[in-house]
């Protein structure tokens, strides 16, 4: 029998270390980052629809508010690049429910356009490599081929670029959400801004968050995090060097900002630590809520079939 629709689960990211490079002529900046899929997770469902109404979109979700259900969000475009480049019927209704906070630095559009591709390639039964889906993916934006590839994963070029990376052990987060996000775009500015007239060099890979990783060891890879977009985002958001604190002041291994943030995501040693975390926040009065999930988990995969 003929499937109807199939559901993906995609996740969301921190960045374990992003290191931005100068700012290039084309407008763009070079990174080199590791990012962590995070068990925090969207589900994307994508069926065949009623015919000639082309691609419907809806949402619902926890984080849902305010993402736009039209022709701009990413899920959309990812079905529309779909269709286009392997001539699918062009009738698909598309379900997004979100959990992953919505501009907090965590990929959820991108995880969203992930759980497209992955949909349609399964739905259609086009029977893409890994490898194939994540070079589509690129073409989306920059977090998408992660979003596909999960795991724990060094990303370059504009973080398209994926090397998975073998690491052991898993690490429990607590995740401090702004009332509002910040915009990409914006931080990238500001950190353009704090940086005139520095000589930046081009972005490396950590090496001691490299072997912190490889030994499984939480503390290692707390001490190791950075962020070259951190300053930019607690600039625009001053109110974020508070949250640190507390995280800090509470005993977290590290904590930082997640990608161009506002999202700070803070390492802790267990479920229990990851427990009080969360109530310390919750009571400081400096984060609009808080989430705890564990690292690192899949990509984009199919959990159902309809
Ligand atoms: P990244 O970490 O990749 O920089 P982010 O997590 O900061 O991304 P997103 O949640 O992907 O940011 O959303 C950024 C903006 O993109 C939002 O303001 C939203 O209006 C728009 N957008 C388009 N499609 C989506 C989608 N499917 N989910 C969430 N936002 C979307």
């Amino acid at each position: 029998m003929k499937i109807k629709g199939v559901v993906v689960r995609v996740p969301g990211k921190v960045n374990l270390h992003l290191g931005v490079g100068p700012l290039d002529p084309d407008g763009y900046h070079e990174v080199t980052t590791i990012f962590q899929a995070i068990a925090l997770y969207d589900d994307v469902t994508v069926k065949f629809g009623a015919s000639e109404t082309g691609i419907v979109l809806a949402l619902t979700g926890s984080t849902a508010a305010g993402v736009p259900a039209d022709s701009t969000n990413l899920a959309y475009r990812a079905a529309a690049l779909m269709i286009e480049r392997y001539s699918l019927t062009p009738d698909l209704s598309i379900h997004l429910k979100k959990e992953i906070p919505v501009a907090g630095g965590m990929a959820g559009g991108s995880a969203d356009a992930a759980g497209v591709l992955a949909g349609i390639d399964a739905l259609f039964e086009l029977g893409l490599s890994r490898d194939e889906l994540e070079r589509i993916a690129a073409e989306l934006g920059s977090d998408v081929p992660f979003s596909i590839a999960g795991g724990i994963a060094i990303g370059r070029g504009r973080g398209d670029q994926i090397t998975p990376v073998l690491s052991r052990g898993s690490y429990h987060w607590v995740l401090a959400l702004a009332g509002s996000g910040l915009s990409t775009p914006a931080v990238y500015g500001e950190c353009d801004r704090l940086r005139e007239g520095l000589d930046i060099s081009r972005p490396q890979v950590n090496d001691a968050m490299m072997q912190a990783l490889r030994a499984g060891d939480a503390q290692a890879v707390g001490s190791a995090l950075s962020n070259d977009l951190q300053a930019a985002a607690c600039s625009l958001r001053p109110a974020l060097r508070l949250v640190l604190d507390v995280g800090m002041d509470y005993g977290a291994y590290g904590g930082i900002v997640s990608g161009s943030g506002p999202t700070v995501a803070f390492l802790v040693s267990d479920e229990e630590k990851a427990l009080d975390l969360t109530v310390a926040l919750s009571a400081s009065g400096v984060v609009a809520g808080v989430i705890r999930a564990s690292g690192p988990t899949h990509g984009a995969r199919v959990i159902e079939t309809l």
